[in-house]
């Protein structure tokens, strides 16, 4: 499958997978939920009118998109999703949740590299026919903070930080 990607791009989430901070109003090391030896879990960016707080889980290996994940891979981010939308559902109270993914251009993808939205969902949100916005850190912190507190709550493992470049994708 050829890369969409730029010769020569920089790419954000291996960036965040890295525990290096992005400039001005993009990604901390404070909206990282959860980190594992394979997958990085952080507060997206950009909030849904009806839906802040939305949660992006990548691999800490680059691969594009869903073409190139490994099967086994795949599992641990179904079974992140699902952690991550029950401590939505602890830490916002909200109604249901959905997953999106996006693959190629024509598939909506922005970043190359794979990544899975997990949306706190409400009733009548509208969320498939709202925008979202650019928020910053300070805006995002309570969100990563309410969530982080869920997933410690739940018992799921929560990292004590984002892995060094060198040691990021090692196998456990
Ligand atoms: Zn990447």
């Amino acid at each position: 499958m050829r890369s969409h990607a730029a010769e020569g791009w920089d790419c954000p989430f291996c960036r965040v997978a890295h525990g290096e901070e992005g400039e001005g109003p993009w990604t901390k090391r404070s909206d990282v939920i959860y980190h594992d030896a394979n997958l990085t879990a952080f507060l997206s960016p950009h909030f849904w009118q009806r839906n802040p707080g939305h949660v992006l889980i990548i691999p800490n290996r680059h691969y594009e998109n869903l073409y190139d994940m490994p099967d086994d891979l795949l599992g641990k981010v179904a079974v992140l999703s699902r952690q991550v939308a029950l401590a939505m559902k602890r830490a916002y109270g909200c109604d249901g949740t959905s997953m999106r993914q996006h693959n190629e251009p024509a598939g909506n993808q922005d970043v190359w590299h794979y990544h899975l939205h997990v949306f706190p969902r409400y009733t009548g949100d509208d969320l498939y026919r709202s925008s979202a916005t650019l928020t910053t850190p300070e805006e995002r912190r309570p969100y990563a903070d309410r969530l982080r507190e869920a997933l410690q709550v739940m018992d799921v493992r929560v990292a004590e930080g984002p892995v060094a470049r060198s040691d990021a994708g090692r196998a456990v």
